[in-house]
Order: structure tokens, then sequence, then C-alpha cells
């Protein structure tokens, strides 16, 4: 099938809407991404038609409501190449997930002086769960630097490990400025000491192909809403063999097997780790989002949004007093650039009065906005459904901005 742009387009309500009286131009799909009609109709036919809550009952709404539940869990295995359903768990999204695995494998793993290595552009969902872990345990955090282009150093990856290293976390791909990390040799160079490697998947599991068992990671997490889900679900994939010897981060109903006052024992997995209801009506919208991607053929995303960075890094480069940030030669659809002695959030206001949204600020990546010494960058985030001519118009409203600050 082909990458047919304008099909792709009607397949989302929202880009057919008008902002400030022009058609919307949406350039902030690194926060999240829009939402396709089969997303937005999975739910609202659950809401409808199936609605119950899910493992508990013997009625028919809740088996039939069950069973969905229990086809997005397989469609995200088979998505991810995960070797079993079981390792799939439902989070409420990237951050619920490293909080997850900074609980459960901080309690069994690090004691006082061991060190985790994270790196130097991280989000700060995962730095800070690390750093209170590290807080909690007396443990100490170890950053791998970046360079001028916005890439890890990996010559000093190397040299961070020590005999107290227990845990890598690392992104895959930088929400601030697109780097694409080679979290494969990565993983293979952690693992050659022994370590494990959890990866926060948040950017890439929608711009191409993840397979998990090729990349070896221990953990791979991420959330449904940047990749055309819902809000409030995510994935936090463990392999079996860890996810049974870690204990569990939150409990109640669901997780557990038998309840005593004097003990408790815990479910088999995935649901020890789901304690609660879980937003089973997201997971569902999940899977559909991820049948989508599937159909459309995240080959060809790929290949539409390549074309599409390279042409928006070209017509960027030549606006005059625009500086990018993140020139990696590995690099996914993001472009994160300041306009001379504009600030950001300047700019990001005129820009809006066009029709168009860009992310303004230090996209929770502090310690990236630091290294470059700025305050924070204007971000254009793209995705399947944008186009050169919405490019173009950013270009065109760049040039205002710089109008009507000159
Ligand atoms: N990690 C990365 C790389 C991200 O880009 C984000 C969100 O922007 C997160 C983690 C947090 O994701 P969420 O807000 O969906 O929990």
């Amino acid at each position: 099938m082909e990458f047919n742009i304008d099909k792709i387009r009607e397949d989302f309500p929202i880009l057919k809407r008008t902002v400030h009286n022009r058609r919307l131009v949406y350039f902030d799909n690194a926060a999240t991404t829009q939402k396709p009609l089969d997303v937005i109709e999975s739910m609202d036919r659950v809401y409808r038609e199936t609605n119950s809550n899910i493992h508990r009952g013997v009625h028919y709404l809740s088996d039939l409501t069950t069973r969905q539940y229990e086809e997005a869990r397989e469609t995200v295995r088979r998505f991810i190449n995960a070797r079993h359903d079981h390792e799939i768990i439902f989070t409420g999204g990237t951050t619920a997930g490293i909080n997850l695995a900074a609980f459960s494998l901080g309690e069994k793993y690090i004691h006082e002086n061991d060190e985790i290595i994270i790196s130097a552009m991280e989000h700060h969902a995962n730095i800070v769960p690390w750093q209170m872990l590290c807080e909690r345990k007396k443990a100490k955090l170890r950053i791998i630097p970046i360079n001028d282009d916005g890439e890890l150093i990996t010559a000093e990856y190397e040299k961070l490990f020590s005999d107290r290293t227990r845990l890598v976390s690392l992104t895959h791909v930088a929400n601030s400025i697109g780097t694409v990390n080679p979290v494969r040799e990565m993983i293979a160079l952690a693992h050659e000491r022994g370590v494990r490697v959890i990866i926060d998947g948040a950017q890439a599991v929608q711009h191409g192909k993840v397979d998990v068992q090729d990349l070896d990671a221990d953990m791979y997490i991420f959330s449904g809403h940047k990749m055309y889900g819902p809000t409030g679900i995510g994935v936090l994939y463990g392999k079996e063999s860890l996810l049974e010897e870690i204990p569990p981060y939150q409990t109640g109903g669901e997780m557990v097997d038998q309840v005593t006052f004097e003990k408790t024992t815990f479910n088999r997995l995935p649901f020890k780790f789901e304690a609660g209801t879980p937003n089973y009506i997201g997971a569902i919208g999940l899977g559909a989002a991820l049948e989508y991607l599937e159909r459309t053929g995240l080959e060809k995303i790929a290949a539409h949004e390549k074309d599409l960075l390279e042409y928006a890094t070209r017509r960027l480069s030549s606006v005059g007093g625009l500086h990018m940030f993140g020139n990696a030669r590995n690099k996914i659809s993001v472009i994160s650039f300041v306009l001379e002695d504009i600030h950001p959030y300047d700019a990001g206001m005129v820009i809006d009065k066009y029709g168009i949204a860009v992310r303004t600020g230090t996209h929770c990546a502090q310690p990236v906005m630091d290294r470059f010494g700025i305050r924070g960058t204007i971000r254009a985030s793209m995705a399947m459904y944008n186009t050169r001519e919405e490019v173009d118009r950013l270009c065109e409203a760049i040039e205002k901005v710089k109008e009507m600050f000159s």
C-alpha cells in the first residue's frame, strides 16, 4: 500500500479544524500526537456497547471487555516483538513506568554506594525517579555527557562503569533535540559488564520499528498518547525473569493471589504489576493505535518523516538569526531552535497566532538546556501527518516573528 498522506490526514479529524482562522498546523507531536478515528471510535464503542470492569466478572460484558483488553496486550507484544504477553505491563504512561522500574528494581538491587548511569539528555521523567532512589538508598548517579552536536559521548559512557554499577537507564530518542542513541550497542556494552539496562522509548516507538528482543533491553518503557493512542495508558515491557524477581510497585486488588491478615501472596505476571482497575479503555484504544501504525507501515512512516526532517532542516537553516540545537547524525523529526534576541515564549505566542502549534521552553530536559547554555528552545516536532507545506507555513510565521521583534 502507498503512503497516502491525504488519506492519512483524513483519518485525523482534528487536522480539519482552524486555529485563529487558519488551518491548524500541529507541530507539537513530541508532547502528544493527535488521534485517528480508529482510536477514537474503538474507545467510544467500548463505552457504548461492552463496558464492564475486567478480570473479575463471569458475566457476558465483563468477559467481552476482558478479552479486548488482553487482545490489546497481545497487539503490544507483537508490535515490539516481546517473547511473551505477560512481559507487557500496562501502566499510566512513561513516567508511571519509570517510577515502577525505579521502585521495584531499586528495592531488589540497589544498595548503599551502588551506582546508576543515566545520560545528560534525559527527560526529567528519567532523572528524578533515579535521583529519589539514590537518596533513599544512598546510591550515586553517574551521567553520560553529550557533545556539541547533541550526541552521547560513548567513550565517556564506557569509562563510567565501575564494580558498583548496577543499572543503566537511557533514552532511546531525546525529546528535546531528537537525537537517536545507539541503544543496542550501549545495552550490549552494559551487559558485558553484567549491568541491566532500562530504555525510555517514549520518543522512539512511533517513528520506526522497535524490537525489544533484538535490542536485548531488560525493560523498555513508553506512552500511548505519543504514538497516536489515548492518554493515561503506557507500557512497561520487562524480561520475564526480571519481572519475576522484583517486587510489585503498587499493591491492592487484582495483583494478589491469596490475602490473609498474616500474609499476602502475589498474582502471576503481568497482573502482579497491575494493581486496581486498569485503564482498560485506554489499553483497547492503544491497541487500535498500534494496529493503525502497522497498517500504515512503520517503514513508510519513517521514510516520510525522514524526508520531512531533511526538508525542514534545510528550510530552517536558511532563516537568518535562527540557531538549531541537536545536529546528531542519527535524528528523528524534532527541530529545536532559538531566534536571536527573541525569547522562545514570545516567538511561540506569535507563531500560534498563525495557527501553528509549536512548544517552547525547556521540554522537561533542563540539563540539555544547561549543556547548551540556553533558557529554552522553540521545538517543532513532526509526525506522519505533517507536510512540506506546513513547514513552509512555519518558516513564514518565523519571518513574521522576526519582523515584529526587529
Ligand atoms: N521520556 C521522554 C523521552 C519523553 O519525551 C516524555 C514526554 O515528553 C516522557 C518520558 C514522559 O512521558 P509521559 O508524560 O507520557 O509520562
